[in-house]
């Protein structure tokens, strides 16, 4: 039986590493993407608490190892797929940088008034 992807409209066969997920590699790169981007708003202030921060470098990782792991299980994939995964292994890595510098500066005392 195909495992088609779970995004409505979307036909598109699920690969053995995102079963879990059950979504093609289109909807889980746009996924990851767009939890990127609410995580990065919420931690933008630098006043995220660390319980939630860990959350968050948890999530960073394991979405980053199971990237890895679909784009390079030889999966086909085409030109496009593979820059789409390229540029949400930089979103992750973006976020992570994020969320070491607004720690810097919340521990340097300057989370900001200015921002609230
Ligand atoms: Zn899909």
């Amino acid at each position: 039986m195909m495992n088609a992807c779970e995004v409505s409209g979307c036909k598109t066969e699920v690969p053995p590493a995102l079963r879990e997920q059950q979504v093609c590699v289109l909807h889980f790169t746009l996924s990851v993407e767009n939890s990127c981007s609410s995580m990065r708003r919420e931690t933008a202030l630098g006043n995220a608490p660390h319980e939630r921060q860990r959350e968050i470098m948890k999530f960073i990782a394991e979405h980053g190892e199971r990237l890895a792991r679909v784009a390079t299980s030889g999966l086909p994939l085409t030109d496009d797929l593979k820059a789409r995964i390229l540029s949400t292994f930089l979103t992750l890595m973006n976020l992570r940088e994020n969320l070491d510098r607004s720690n810097m500066r919340s521990s340097f005392g300057r989370t900001s008034q200015l921002l609230r």
